[in-house]
């Protein structure tokens, strides 16, 4: 009750509103794939602090390799030149294709986003950008313009409600590729726009090309798209769709990012980065969250030439890439390799999918279930006929009582109508069923 006062009083009220739980999880321990709250109860985590915990809670080998640095050096900011930086600078690059080489190390997805929009500006000389229906790309003022599945309603701080706020048809999910309610696309021009760019469209590529021929076609400045929808819970794009929309943005003077916050490092478990499930090579490629497993970081990578259009303007950040962020995420690199944990999510994340597909087949109240490797996006409706989303009490029922039983997991969706399952990429098979026993409890 102490705590909950204090968050009521001296935190700003915006945290009630995304708190979780009826009675709130007091979290006082975390070890790999687990938490432990205040009165000692362990809970089995399906959603890493919002898909961010990688490699475990308090990973031994990355708690070692950040007590080190914290003895050695904690901050320089970028004007000297320490080698943490550099040598993480290296490592990260090193997985990633030609010509994608060039790093700026950022505090936070947003930011990392935020600076992409305008690399991509700066490089191209265009303003528009487009992303997609469903996305999240980030919480500052500009990169909420990019953010369509959005709780971010500022009408006086977009000025223009040219963003989601405006665009009342979302895009639920494709339903295995076959089925799309609304349009997939929306684009962002400027502040200054009067609408939001709703395109009530056709399908797919067919809504791009329609997006393109209403929008300015000479003004693409960039296409935004993350490879899996990850608050959207976990939207999959049909084969092919991002090669596609990648030639139409290039043909039109773009340049196309990825915004690999969720599905980088592993998680898809078929490839190291989301975007390479697509065979396509961004531009720009952002990155966050799993990058520190919990350490704020998150990096910007683009090619020579749109770094070095960037470099032509200036810019500076206090804490981007200072030696204890880059020890920590050069430690989680490290601990992805050693320990095989793409393969982890490859071997666990499909027998989690199979098991979960059972259970939708079982129930008719589980829509969907989609994602890749562990990114899993639970669909909920009311029957599957209607497809209508399940409404929040009996969402919120599931929710507490999955916690309840002993795990937690995360929500998401246009309507808040999906599950999402993205925990530390540590899982075991073992977690798994015991999830699945708590789950199938839950439903029924
Ligand atoms: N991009 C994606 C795909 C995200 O999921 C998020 C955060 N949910 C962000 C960007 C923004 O990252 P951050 O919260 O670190 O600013």
């Amino acid at each position: 009750e102490r705590l909950m006062e204090i968050r009521r009083q001296n935190c700003n009220p915006v945290t009630m509103k995304i708190t979780y739980y009826k009675k709130p999880l007091f979290a006082h321990q975390g070890f790999m794939q687990w938490i432990w709250d205040v009165d000692g109860r362990r809970y089995l985590d399906l959603f890493a602090g919002v898909a961010t915990v990688s490699v475990g809670h308090c990973n031994p080998k990355v708690t070692a390799a950040t007590a080190e640095q914290l003895k050695t050096l904690w901050h320089t900011t970028n004007i000297y030149v320490h080698p943490t930086l550099h040598e993480y600078c290296e490592k990260l690059t090193s997985l990633l294709p030609d010509p994608l080489k060039v790093v700026y190390l950022t505090n936070s997805g947003s930011e990392a986003n935020d600076l992409a929009m305008l690399m991509a500006r700066l490089h191209t000389g265009n303003f528009d950008i487009i992303t997609f229906r469903g996305s999240y790309h980030g919480g500052t003022q500009q990169t909420m313009g990019l953010t369509s599945n959005s709780p971010y309603k500022y009408p006086a701080a977009t000025s223009s409600g040219c963003t989601n706020t405006m665009c009342p048809d979302v895009f639920r999910g494709p339903w295995g590729g076959s089925h799309c309610r609304d349009s997939p696309v929306q684009t962002i021009r400027d502040c200054s726009c009067a609408q939001g760019q709703c395109m009530a469209n056709e399908k797919y590529i067919g809504q791009l090309k329609e997006t393109f021929a209403t929008s300015v076609p000479s003004r693409i400045a960039a296409f935004f798209g993350e490879p899996i929808q990850g608050m959207g819970g976990a939207v999959q794009y049909p084969k092919n769709y991002f090669k596609e929309a990648y030639k139409l943005v290039r043909e039109r003077g773009g340049v196309c990012v990825a915004d690999e916050v969720q599905t980088g490092f592993g998680r898809t478990g078929t490839h190291f980065w989301g975007f390479q499930g697509h065979e396509v090579l961004p531009d720009i490629v952002t990155m966050a969250k799993g990058i520190g497993n919990g350490f704020p970081i998150g990096a910007v990578v683009t090619t020579p030439e749109i770094a070095a259009a960037f470099a032509k303007a200036y810019h500076f950040n206090t804490f981007g890439g200072s030696p204890l962020a880059c020890a920590v995420a050069s430690s989680v690199l490290d601990t992805i390799k050693e320990d095989g944990i793409q393969q982890n999510c490859l071997t666990v994340g499909t027998y989690l999918m199979t098991e979960m597909a059972k259970l939708r087949d079982k129930y008719e109240i589980i829509g969907d279930v989609r994602g890749k490797g562990l990114q899993i996006g639970v669909e909920m409706v009311t029957d599957k006929a209607s497809r209508d989303p399940l409404p929040p009490e009996a969402m919120g029922e599931i929710f507490e009582d999955v916690k309840d039983m002993g795990v937690l997991i995360g929500k998401g969706g246009l309507y808040g109508q999906a599950f999402r399952i993205q925990p530390p990429m540590c899982i075991t098979k073992q977690d798994v069923d015991f999830f699945l026993a708590v789950f199938n409890k839950a439903i029924q």
